[in-house]
């Protein structure tokens, strides 16, 4: 079976063909571009933030799972409204108030078992890029200046509203439009480009000075990382209209080429069943959780345990119930590891194990079904606790099987979960990035080989090659 993602722009439930060439082999396919709209590093993020984030986390892993290469960006928008007042409010600069809630915003998503990503642009960084979708805009008669901004003409863009499936006239009329407080043509219009204000951060370029309007940013990010079209947009539901839409117009309009193949949109996190909001009295941050008493761990499995295109309802008792199915999976582990039988091994667990691995691939190529995977992993649990309960396994069997757990944890990050306060160290990756590296000097591809080892040495892993492969340890 292939793996098949439901397209937002679509509309279907789709095979994702990388590049949008098919092959036969999934090796031959070139890495998988992904794209997340990340944080506004304005405060500390809250707990429906982090389903998005959590999810972008599994997609990337499932599809290494399933043999593809992937390229992975998310950006950190470090200028907008939001950023602007914390920092006048707190009277430090933008860059040193936008640097801490970047700090603690990584803290937060290693905590929940996050890797990272292989790029992290900041908007600030990629002001360039940004001037030179501007340029092209303004050649083409796209853009147009009004008080010093340079606005989006919709009205140019006739493919706008394809994303969101909004009604034409209801975009029309401006009953949805970008808010924002600036001069334009046509209350439809978005602001590509801001005319400095006084007190406020500018940034000069070849086409005056000012700062970016949020949604340029993530077009231009892309372009400078991929250069071209890319296979897979995430974000959350929340930004399907206007953010998305936007970038499409702007990317489309600018460089004439398609922007994205496939749109993947994470749906709302309700609390208590009901929206976040302060007056609630139900808005969570990841840190107010975990000073509550739970775990991390406990948190990416619930936000894990619905499937992404449903809504989640988050609750104090689905947190309990998380940490109970947690507890057994330990149980699990720790009958597991208490096999001592060396008899021979029961052929019947390899066909389980196969058909185990078989299934839950089943559920996750069906547009990433967490649910329907975590139901295949609880049924075989089950199996092999009445195997070990009629005695018929050895400490052999129980190696396969923990090989087996150990590559689905590739993928969900809440098994082998260990608190990355105590120890930063992640034996797995390392042994993958090793092989990773071996497998690029096999190939000559030495400036590959040379940044595995160079991300490692940053980390304070140390390699040590020898003519028996290659060893690690931690920098003293
Ligand atoms: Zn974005």
């Amino acid at each position: 079976m292939a793996l098949k993602i439901h397209n937002t722009l679509s509309g279907l439930t789709e095979e994702l063909i990388p590049g949008g060439i098919k092959k036969e082999i999934i090796s031959d396919y070139p890495p998988v571009t992904i794209y997340s709209c990340g944080p506004t590093v304005y405060s500390y993020a809250h707990i429906g933030n982090f389903r998005t984030f959590v999810f972008n986390d599994l997609l990337n892993r499932y599809l290494k799972f399933r043999g593809f290469k992937v390229r992975h960006a998310m950006n950190i928008t470090d200028v907008d409204d939001k950023t602007i007042a914390g920092a006048k409010k707190d009277g430090i600069t933008l860059k040193e108030y936008t640097e801490k809630y970047t700090e603690i915003f990584l803290e937060d998503i290693k905590s929940l078992n996050i890797h990272p990503v292989d790029e992290m642009p900041k908007a600030t960084e990629s002001i360039d890029a940004m001037a030179d979708i501007l340029k092209r805009l303004e050649e083409k008669d796209i853009a147009y200046r009004k008080d010093g901004s340079i606005y989006f003409s919709i009205a140019k863009f006739p493919q706008y509203g394809r994303l969101s499936r909004l009604d034409q006239r209801e975009i029309k009329s401006g009953l949805r439009y970008d808010t924002d407080s600036y001069e334009k043509e046509d209350a439809r219009d978005f602001a590509l480009w801001k005319a400095s204000a006084p007190g406020e951060p500018s940034w000069d370029t070849p086409l005056g000075s000012g700062r970016p309007g949020w949604h340029i940013e993530c077009s231009a990010m892309i372009r400078k990382i991929f250069g071209g079209t890319i296979d897979i947009h995430t974000g959350g539901v929340d930004l399907i209209f206007p953010h998305h839409e936007n970038e499409i117009a702007q990317s489309e309009a600018a460089y004439g080429e398609r922007f994205v193949r496939y749109w993947i949109h994470s749906e709302h996190l309700l609390v208590d069943g009901a929206k976040m909001s302060k007056s609630l009295g139900n808005f969570h941050t990841l840190r107010d959780i975990v000073g509550k008493g739970y775990s991390p761990r406990s948190i990416r499995y619930l936000l894990l345990s619905a499937h992404y295109k449903k809504q989640l309802n988050f609750t104090f008792d689905g947190l309990k119930q998380a940490e109970a199915a947690l507890e057994r999976i330990d149980n699990f582990i720790i009958r597991l590891n208490d096999i001592k039988n060396e008899n021979q091994s029961n052929p019947e667990i390899d066909n389980i194990i196969m058909e185990f691995i078989s299934k839950l691939t089943d559920r996750m190529d069906d547009d990433l079904n967490t649910a329907g995977a975590l139901g295949v992993f609880f049924d075989y649990i089950h199996d092999i606790n009445s195997i070990i309960d009629s005695n018929k396994i050895s400490k052999n069997d129980a190696q396969k099987i923990f090989d087996a757990i150990n590559r689905i944890d590739s993928v969900f990050g809440f098994i082998f979960y260990k608190d990355k306060k105590e120890d930063d160290i992640d034996p797995a990756r390392i042994e993958s990035l090793i092989k990773e590296r071996a497998e690029a000097k096999a190939k000559k591809d030495f400036k590959k080989a040379d940044e595995i080892r160079d991300t490692l040495q940053k980390e304070g892993i140390i390699l040590e090659d020898s003519k028996d492969g290659t060893r690690w340890k931690k920098k003293k």
